[in-house]
């Protein structure tokens, strides 16, 4: 079983006090590294999500709102503790994730940064008053707190996902009732530990529920007490949200499946496209949505590429996060490992062939630890090319010309992150401007910041977090007209 100071008390949070499972049920939580069980806690029930929206109801204040100087304290004031405690809370997240452990820690920063943007840039929710006169009224714009607001986070980044979320609803003087992924619920209940010693917030801002999917979903979708669902996670569950809000006409902030283009032009800087790539591609194990997918690669360079690629891969090490060094962990869960397994299969079956990495029936058994494989000569009709894969496997596809290889990138309903690579900016421009991607990096594999809003086209999602876009997502635009 885990230990850590964070994790003394292992419950939901509901108006402000620590809450078990008003049923007693619990689940287990494991480690996807060895497979351990390191965490039971508790799966809250129908009327424990209810009471945690009546504590978001009872915390929201509508006529007199919290200040912006109020709300930028807690927002600081969580920032400030991830920093001081993101070695704790970065070992609880490799533990429950698997991730190495810096780059664990190095999420508890990243989360960190959301909430310092939203302190730093809070004033523009301040009402403005407009320098025109539409028919000689005065007219003041107010932002509006859109009320309690429902957080629905998945486990591939279990402090990063949150804190965009959560920063944006505090900034917006929004409580919130916060439901986070099955598989990674000690990261989130460490988050709360903190908030509950360091931030002075009122009772019922801030509310975890943990459990079924089915249970606190259904609340968060019926209740008209939750005016907005903010979720991450995969497309097929965005779907049945979108069913199950329409009725309400709920606001949904959606943050969904990717299936991001890497493409490489023959002009392009190969070992800075290599190294991006790997970057990219094995943050997470391969578990992200902003990861590459699908790699284009110009076939001029292809081999040169490919031998690029294998020779980086054949230096990474697999291998249990807390293990110094280690720069890939194991996958999530059985499902995840099964499912990169079967695309690697369907790929080779089909005609594409290994260049690093293990074939499949070399992969062994009983473990979650997935090699690091690169595979070439994938078409449109593969499994690896039309699903996310979600793990360390890089299908490179061979093309010849600009316009085909943009066709190809947006051939898929996903429209989430791509990137291209080239020493050809009038190209690049043109290459961005066609993909329909809401991030198109050129000549780097970064993900999203802070600063910068991020989201979907397509099925990808709807909304933006980060950046100033990203501050509104959680107010509502007010006109006042004063006449005279
Ligand atoms: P998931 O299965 O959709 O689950 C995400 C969250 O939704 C979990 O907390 C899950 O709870 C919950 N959930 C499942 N069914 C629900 C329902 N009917 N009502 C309410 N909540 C429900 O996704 P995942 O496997 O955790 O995450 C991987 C997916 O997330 C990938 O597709 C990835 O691309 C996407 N993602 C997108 C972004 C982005 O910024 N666009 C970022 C990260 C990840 P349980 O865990 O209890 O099932």
């Amino acid at each position: 079983m885990i230990e850590s100071p964070l994790l003394d008390k292992l419950t939901g949070y509901i108006g402000g006090r620590w809450s078990d499972s008003s049923e007693g049920n619990t689940f287990d939580v494991y480690n996807p590294a060895t497979g351990e069980v390191i965490a039971k806690v508790p799966s809250m029930s129908e009327a424990d999500v209810v009471a945690a929206v009546e504590a978001g109801k009872s915390a929201l204040r509508l006529t007199s709102p919290y200040t912006l100087e109020t709300r930028r304290t807690w927002l600081e004031g969580i920032r400030d503790a991830l920093r001081e405690h993101k070695e704790e809370v970065g070992r609880i997240l490799c533990m429950e994730h698997g991730k190495p452990l810096k780059e664990a820690q190095g999420e508890v920063d990243y989360a960190a940064g959301f909430f310092d943007y939203c302190s730093r840039h809070i004033q523009a929710l301040d009402a403005h008053t407009l320098t025109e006169k539409p028919k000689d009224c005065t007219w003041t714009v107010h932002y509006r707190p859109i009320g309690v607001a429902g957080l629905i986070t998945p486990w591939n980044f279990p402090i990063g996902m949150i804190a965009k979320k959560l920063s944006a609803a505090l900034a917006a003087g929004c409580p919130s009732v916060i439901k986070p992924a099955s598989e990674t619920p000690l990261t989130m209940v460490a988050l709360f530990r903190l908030m509950d010693k360091y931030v002075d917030m009122p009772d019922g801002m801030v509310n975890l529920v943990m459990g079924k999917a089915s249970v606190v979903g259904k609340v968060l979708c019926e209740s008209p007490d939750v005016p907005m669902l903010s979720f991450t996670g995969s497309t097929e569950v965005g779907r049945k949200l979108v069913v199950d809000t329409a009725e309400q006409v709920k606001k949904l902030a959606l943050e969904l499946g990717g299936n991001a283009p890497f493409i490489v032009f023959d002009d392009a800087d190969l070992d800075s496209a290599a190294d991006n790539l790997i970057a990219n591609k094995f943050r997470g194990g391969g578990q992200t949505c902003v990861c590459a997918n699908r790699i284009f690669v110009h076939e001029k360079v292809a081999d040169a590429f490919g031998e690029k690629l294998a020779a980086r891969v054949n230096k990474m090490t697999v291998g249990n996060g807390l293990t110094e060094d280690v720069d890939l962990g194991p996958l999530i869960n059985q499902a995840g490992f099964d499912k990169v397994k079967r695309h690697l299969e369907d790929a080779l079956a089909n005609g594409a062939s290994l260049v690093a990495g293990k074939k499949p029936e070399d992969l062994g058994d009983g473990h979650l630890f997935f090699p690091p494989t690169v595979i070439t000569g994938v078409t449109r009709d593969m499994c690896c090319y039309r699903e996310e894969t979600f793990g360390p496997l890089v299908p490179m596809a061979l093309f010849r010309r600009e316009e085909e290889v943009i066709d190809a990138g947006n051939d898929t309903e996903f429209g989430l992150a791509s990137y291209v690579f080239t020493n050809d900016a009038e190209r690049a421009q043109r290459v961005a401007a066609g993909l329909r991607f809401g991030h198109c990096g050129w000549n780097t594999g970064t993900g999203p910041t802070p600063e910068a809003p991020f989201g979907g086209m397509k099925a990808s999602g709807i909304g933006r977090e980060g950046g100033l876009e990203g501050l509104f997502e959680f107010v509502e635009a007010q006109a006042v007209p004063r006449g005279f």
